[in-house]
């Protein structure tokens, strides 16, 4: 398996597989694979389930589904027991992530999410993505944590995706039911033959079931990010990953990750803008893969806000050379056109970004799928 920058998702039943408070039985092993992924120069996203588990003892409920708010307050508390307890495992530090679907959905937030993982996995910190439980009603939530993951792949730009849960991968037939049942070892295209064979979860303390899971391989495999779901209760399959072999279900990635990415600059959104940059600015562009930066900007057009796609207009042939993802609204770039990056933050008295549209979000005219 060759990857660079994998995201994780470890599911409730791993973390606390008694469904009462945490538990270190199975997080060695993940732990360890993480730290030999690092060993190997590669990047490690966590997203990890396991706070309403983790905190359920310690909030007073009658039931075994508990209310919402009883069981937001068990998320609060739990979060905390969670994070301590995948602390313990890393010489590096952790950090911890909370976001909601209308985090995701909001083009500023998405780039801040975008901007904060890029800064923390630069500085080999080990960010740890949970759905903000606490705040999140149906409506703001992505509801499990598969598919959360699945958008953080896509967020992070990864290029992996490993949902490890108490299965070993997605069988023909429920293996409960048929002992005999095969696993399928890769799935290619998606179809509802898949979801079909994914039958409903057994186990309480998990949200998803292989339903959310082949959810989220259709997600990501769409955008090019390879997915595997994996037992991570059986030690064996990390060193098997590590090997290059697969110990569960891969689903195939349908199409190359930067392509996809490509595509979605050049075909998906829509324009929002423009800025016309000097010469120095287009051949800094075009040959160096440079990021845009304010002082190559001449003008602006249109209104946009921070998070929406504008085009790069060459200003002395007047052609569109690039389109990308703004970091900055239309109002505040109008601010700090022509400056240096350093003067950004005396002047609009914050810096979210030195850069205007930096080179991973940007996509030249000429260059991409068709
Ligand atoms: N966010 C939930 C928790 O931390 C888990 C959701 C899921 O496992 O899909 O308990």
């Amino acid at each position: 398996m060759n990857f660079q920058r994998v995201v994780i998702k470890v599911g409730s039943a791993l973390i606390s597989p008694t469904t009462q408070g945490c538990s270190g039985k199975y997080l060695l092993a993940i732990a360890r694979f993480i730290t030999q992924c690092h060993n190997a120069g590669k990047e490690v996203i966590l997203v990890s389930s396991g706070s309403v588990a983790a905190g359920r003892s310690l909030i007073q409920h009658g039931s075994p589904n508990p209310s919402i708010p009883t069981k937001q307050a068990m998320a609060s508390v739990g979060q905390m027991k969670m994070m301590a307890n995948w602390q313990r495992f890393f010489d590096e530090p952790c950090s911890q992530l909370l976001i909601t679907h209308g985090d995701l959905k909001d083009r500023q937030r998405y780039i801040n999410i975008k901007n904060t993982l890029r800064i923390l996995l630069a500085n080999k910190i080990i960010p740890i993505v949970n759905e903000n439980d606490t705040v999140a009603t149906d409506e703001l939530k992505v509801g499990d944590n598969d598919n959360l993951a699945a958008l953080v792949a896509l967020v992070s730009e990864a290029d992996c995706l490993l949902i490890l849960s108490d299965i070993d991968g997605v069988f023909e037939q429920d293996p409960r039911v048929n002992p005999d049942a095969k696993m399928l070892k890769e799935i290619g295209k998606i179809d509802n033959s898949i979801y079909a064979m994914a039958g409903t979860t057994r186990n309480h303390v998990a949200t998803g079931g292989m339903k959310t899971k082949i959810q989220a391989a259709e997600k990501a495999t769409e955008n090019g990010i390879e997915t595997y779901i994996i037992n991570g209760t059986r030690s064996d399959v990390f060193d098997r990953l590590l090997n290059g072999s697969n110990p569960g279900t891969h689903f195939v990635a349908q199409q190359n990750a930067i392509r996809a990415k490509k595509h979605w600059l050049k075909h998906t959104l829509k324009s929002c803008g423009q800025v016309k940059i000097d010469q120095g600015a287009v051949a800094a562009l075009l040959q160096k893969g440079a990021s845009l930066l304010p002082s190559g900007i001449s003008r602006i057009s249109g209104a946009f806000a921070a998070g929406e796609l504008i085009e790069i207009v060459d200003s002395e042939s007047d052609q569109i050379i690039a389109q990308g993802i703004s970091q900055y609204s239309s109002q505040n770039l109008g601010q700090i056109i022509g400056f240096q990056s350093e003067a950004i933050d005396g002047i609009l008295g914050y810096c979210p970004s030195k850069v205007i549209i930096h080179r991973d979000d940007m996509v030249l005219v000429n260059e991409g799928s068709k």
